[in-house]
């Protein structure tokens, strides 16, 4: 059963190349929203493994983590955060910078969201090289209890990895959990 939904939702995911610029693979996760079957099923496997470890917070990355974050923390009794590009919440923030191919960017998360003590999980659709899994963990205070806001960050998960690109090991030996590897 496992593996009938596993092979759906990865066939459910559409591949495009040269997008958004030449040489890239682009996994465009839309399609597995069309097919509400592959997407329930996306969101159960997520459930079945969070629901007894006392996740308190689903910590969502902008913007495909809002789409998959969402159910699964109200599914498993969780408060949802969204980790945010820069300039869009409107509160106090803390944010960390983290590289890019070319240049940096930012994420930017709500001051008192996420509390000492938290047990976080970090969700995204994607990790290619782990740079943005890896900001949101220095932001959850995710490598070391004194660090940032001083949450635990219980695990990273991802409906898609692309192993080549050794993101993993970015996550300073914290879990990853994927549901589909692709190349
Ligand atoms: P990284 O920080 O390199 O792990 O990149 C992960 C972020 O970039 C995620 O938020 C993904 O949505 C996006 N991303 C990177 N590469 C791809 C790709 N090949 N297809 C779709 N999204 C990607």
């Amino acid at each position: 059963a496992e593996d009938h939904r596993l092979r759906r939702i990865a066939s459910s995911i559409r591949v495009i190349p040269e997008f958004p610029k030449p040489g890239i693979l682009f996994q465009d996760i839309t399609t597995l929203l069309l097919d509400p079957e592959a997407f329930r099923d996306t969101i159960d496997m997520f459930v079945e493994r969070y629901r007894d470890k006392e996740i308190s917070v689903v910590a969502g990355i902008e913007a495909r983590g809002f789409i998959f974050g969402p159910p699964i923390a109200l599914a498993i009794g969780a408060k949802f955060v969204p980790m945010r590009k820069p300039k869009k919440l409107p509160g106090e923030v803390i944010s960390e910078e983290y590289s890019l191919e070319y240049g940096t960017d930012k994420m930017e998360m709500h001051v008192g969201a996420v509390e000492a003590g938290d047990r976080a999980l970090v969700i995204d659709d994607l990790i290619a090289t782990g740079g943005t899994l890896a900001a949101a963990m220095r932001l959850l205070g995710g490598f070391s209890s004194t660090d940032r806001v001083g949450a635990e960050v219980v695990e990273c998960a991802c409906v898609i990895e692309l192993p080549e690109l050794k993101g993993r090991d970015k996550l300073g030996g914290r879990p990853l959990f994927v549901l589909v590897k692709a190349v």
